[in-house]
């Protein structure tokens, strides 16, 4: 892979394609671009603020007890080759499970070692953060902050916003004592006293993964989670068959009658002694086509009425993961509530916080937030973010879970209008698909992306 080379002025505007982030979405794309081009002039820039390639939030992990919530055997970078991350696995002399959950650091160096393996002269891999992407005529420029480059054809691939500053009550409580803003700086949390008490704001995945770096580490460090409804993410069993196909009806739908569909489905695979979980599996391949069926008022609806019933039992924990928070909470070093926090104080140099659902106050020496990441980009302090909404190129999509694309992954401007040349990946589209943040969906969006940056290249 090269770095940071210029690209060849002899190659034509419309034949180069930048990426903008390089976590896992920039790096599918790539790899479909690399892959299904035979075309030896086209020119694929990668530009990712870190300058590493392949773990984004996700895989960056340095903890190896962050493990994939998705089987390996699901984890392919090609939908079509599923055996391939099994396969690199083997190749690096391990004697990977199929069914289980890899840890998810290992997840990087197989993106990495996949990309590595395609790329030649084709690819350009720019360390730098994108502040700004311009439309001129025949594509667009991006400016990082030294540099100008220009592309024909540019794709956003800039996954997970930072989490929303903690509040209560209105009130920011950045000033806390033992405030950590960022869940994914683990050095922050490896550092914390031994004996330490901390208030983890969130009860999502991001969550129970701070509470197995904090806990594991210290037998003598204790937590308490907490989150408006203070339910936790269900663990995924150990062997799950996937023989339950779940029937959805054609024509409209409404969110009620999808949550009645569920539980009839759950029910009846109940009877036949198939476990839940493979009903709600058996939705992830119709979820587009059932959120597009969806009015608007009704995907509100499902958002204000379903949602974290959905989610909980959706984005599930490796079993190994479920165990460990079960234990913690059996040793009574993990507690979990819900009810949310209702004020917030200083006391010392230890944060003072009343949880309606605790008698006592708790007093901690990190409060961690842990409540997931920011998607209403219209409020996003992201610079590329504010700089593509000032241009009108981008434009929050009408549920504020991101921006406004076509299904195909064509960004929709401030006017309306599909932006000619501008293509989004991964995580930004969950407005418009809803499922659009995990391994599976991004793959799929990547090969569609790819085709159509590709076809705009060789027209
Ligand atoms: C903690 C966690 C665990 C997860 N575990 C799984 C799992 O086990 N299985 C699964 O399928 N999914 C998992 N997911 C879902 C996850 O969102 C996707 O799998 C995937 O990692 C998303 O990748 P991404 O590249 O879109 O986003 P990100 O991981 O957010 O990466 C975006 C990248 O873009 C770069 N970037 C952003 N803006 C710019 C800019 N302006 N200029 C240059 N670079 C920029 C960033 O530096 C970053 O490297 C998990 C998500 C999280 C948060």
């Amino acid at each position: 892979m090269r770095v940071e080379q210029p690209v060849p002025t002899v190659v034509p505007e419309r034949h180069r394609v930048a990426v903008v982030g390089g976590g896992a979405s920039g790096v599918l794309t790539a790899l479909q671009l690399l892959t299904t081009s035979g075309d030896s002039a086209l020119c694929v820039t990668v530009h990712e603020a870190s300058g590493v390639l392949g773990r984004g939030i996700a895989y960056g992990t340095s903890d190896p007890r962050h493990l994939l919530n998705v089987r390996a055997r699901h984890m392919s970078a090609f939908a079509d080759v599923p055996s391939d991350l099994l396969d690199w696995a083997r190749r690096a002399g391990r004697d990977p499970d199929p069914q289980g959950f890899l840890p998810r650091m290992e997840y990087a160096a197989y993106l990495q070692d996949t990309l590595a393996s395609v790329a030649d002269h084709r690819l350009t891999i720019s360390a730098g953060r994108v502040d700004d992407v311009v439309a001129v005529p025949g594509g667009f420029e991006l400016r990082t902050r030294d540099r100008v480059s220009t592309a024909g054809t540019v794709v956003l691939a800039s996954g997970n916003q930072a989490p929303q500053s903690l509040t209560v009550a209105g009130a920011d409580l950045a000033g806390l004592p033992g405030h950590l803003p960022n869940p994914w700086d683990l050095g922050a949390l490896r550092a914390l006293p031994a004996d330490a008490h901390v208030v983890v704001v969130g009860t999502g995945l991001t969550a129970i993964d701070t509470v197995i770096t904090l806990l594991e580490q210290d037998p003598g460090r204790r937590a308490v989670m907490v989150s408006r409804h203070g339910l936790l993410p269900f663990g995924h069993i150990e062997q799950q068959s996937t023989a339950w196909v779940t029937r959805v009806p054609d024509g409209p739908l409404t969110a009620d009658g999808l949550a009645l569909l569920v539980r009839e489905q759950v029910e009846a695979a109940r009877a036949q002694g198939v476990d839940w979980r493979n009903v709600v599996d058996g939705l992830r391949a119709p979820t587009p086509s059932i959120w597009r069926r969806l009015e608007l008022e009704e995907r509100r609806r499902f958002l204000d009425r379903y949602v974290r019933d959905w989610e909980i039992r959706r984005h599930r924990m490796a079993p190994e993961v479920a165990e460990c928070i079960d234990g913690y909470r059996r040793a009574g070093r993990l507690t979990v509530v819900g009810g949310g926090i209702a004020d917030a104080d200083v006391r010392g140099t230890r944060a003072e916080l009343r949880l309606p659902a605790l008698a006592e106050p708790v007093v901690a020496d990190a409060v961690v937030n842990c409540t997931g990441p920011l998607t209403d980009v219209s409020r996003s302090e992201d610079p590329l973010l504010q700089a593509l909404q000032a241009r009108g190129l981008v434009a929050p999509d009408p549920l504020r879970l991101g921006i406004d694309t076509t299904p195909a992954g064509e960004v929709v401007g401030a006017d309306g209008a599909v932006v000619d040349g501008l293509l989004a990946v991964g995580p930004p589209r969950k407005g418009t698909l809803w499922e659009s943040t995990a391994i599976p969906e991004i793959r799929t969006q990547a090969a569609e992306v790819a085709r159509l940056a590709l076809a705009r290249a060789t027209a």
